[in-house]
């Protein structure tokens, strides 16, 4: 766990700036306090950091020359620096690599639908996990992002959509990265995009995404306000399971299921279980017949998605026919499953897939559409 946090930014060397992003509402106001300002001058930064997506002190017309200047001088609203900047060729899926301030890299998807604009976020660098078909995890673990880190993302795309007079609708955490490996990060980037005083997006639209770590969903079951829990299952049994996701060697496929009724339980909402159908692997009919028996009764959803395959491993995404009759199979069985389109693989909207060859590797990840 070595990302920066919010209390190290609070409290930068000599000559750093800090990071406004990295802070809550509350200690953006302790630190507008320290420079001399009066409280309510960190609700108007804050307003202009997150609703009206400022990206520069200048801008900001109802705050004082001298006030901005100082700002200027002794704070920063942007840290990403994008490096690559990708378009799919039906205009509808942007992937970005963006470089952090210490040099390292991250990959943002935003994917655009009729009817809404999901931006897909990363919450580490790298993943410390390990799924054999996971280009993140082949990389191995760097560090974790800050609240800020994850928040600049969706900020640079909410700023460009705003152009267009559209907004940022959705936001997935299926980048790189567990989300719940980097809880504390990830939770206050969620509190700060659904507040009120500045992004508000509602936290229904907001999705977690994870390989399955028991404390973090059973954390998470009891936070308000409740947001989406979508669990990476792709295999119905320990056995089967652990040659995927090794993890699942520390929680097990019942208890992990057992944590997710829990969540079911508490908050009244679905989960979603994403099974990435591997061919001769985890996708045949039995296999389909054990995800029922499973998830008997558990109010949820299951996205089906061929894998989308990653070199130097021996995982091939399953063939058309197979993933039909997986999905048909299901739902004969009493389980909602829909095959979920890839989006954006030509441009390799799998995240993780671009950095690997930006540093000189390949692979590929999947961000999903949900
Ligand atoms: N760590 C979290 C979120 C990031 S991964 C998790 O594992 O859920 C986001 C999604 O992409 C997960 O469902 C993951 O299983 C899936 N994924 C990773 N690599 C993939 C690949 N090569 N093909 C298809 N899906 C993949
Ligand atoms: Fe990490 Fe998720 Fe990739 Fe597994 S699938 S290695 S948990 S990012």
């Amino acid at each position: 766990m070595s990302g920066r946090t919010a209390t190290d930014e609070q409290d930068p060397g000599a000559g750093e700036k800090v990071a406004l992003l990295d802070l809550t509402h509350s200690q953006l106001q302790d630190w507008v306090l320290s420079q001399g300002e009066p409280r309510y001058r960190a609700d108007q930064l804050y307003n202009w950091l997150y609703a009206s997506l400022a990206s520069d002190f200048e801008g900001m017309r109802n705050l004082p020359q001298s006030m901005r200047q100082r700002l200027g001088e002794r704070a920063d609203i942007q840290r990403l620096v994008p490096l690559q900047d990708i378009l799919s060729p039906d205009g509808l899926t942007r992937k970005v690599l963006f470089a952090l301030s210490d040099g390292e890299s991250i990959e943002s998807v935003l994917m655009r639908y009729d009817d809404r604009n999901t931006v897909c976020l990363s919450t580490q660098v790298g993943c410390a996990l390990g799924c054999t078909f996971c280009a993140t995890g082949q990389s191995g673990f760097t560090r974790n992002l800050s609240a800020g880190e994850i928040l600049e993302q969706t900020l640079h795309f909410a700023r460009e959509l705003r152009e267009e007079g559209q907004r940022i609708t959705n936001v997935v955490f299926m980048g790189m990265g567990e989300p719940l490996m980097n809880y504390e990060a990830t939770w206050q980037a969620i509190q700060t995009l659904t507040d009120s005083r500045g992004f508000k997006l509602g936290a229904r639209r907001i999705t977690i995404s994870t390989v399955g770590i028991i404390p973090g969903i059973e954390r998470l079951s009891g936070e308000k306000p409740q947001v989406g829990l979508a669990v990476s299952l792709h295999a119905p049994d320990d056995r089967l399971r652990k040659t995927l996701a090794p993890i699942t060697r520390r929680y097990p496929v019942k208890e992990l299921i057992a944590a997710c009724r829990t969540y079911v339980e508490r908050t009244g909402r679905r989960v979603t279980f994403e099974y990435a159908l591997v061919d001769s692997v985890n996708d045949s009919s039995q296999h389909a017949a054990q995800v029922a028996t499973l998830l008997q009764g558990l109010l949820c959803h299951v996205n089906l998605i061929p894998l989308n395959p990653v070199p130097d491993s021996p995982w091939r995404g399953s063939p058309r026919e197979r993933v039909r009759a997986f999905h048909q199979e299901l739902n004969r069985l009493g389980v909602n499953s829909t095959i979920r389109l890839r989006r954006g693989t030509e441009i390799e909207a799998g995240c993780g897939q671009l950095r690997s060859r930006w540093l000189g590797r390949q692979g590929g990840q999947n961000c999903l559409s949900s």
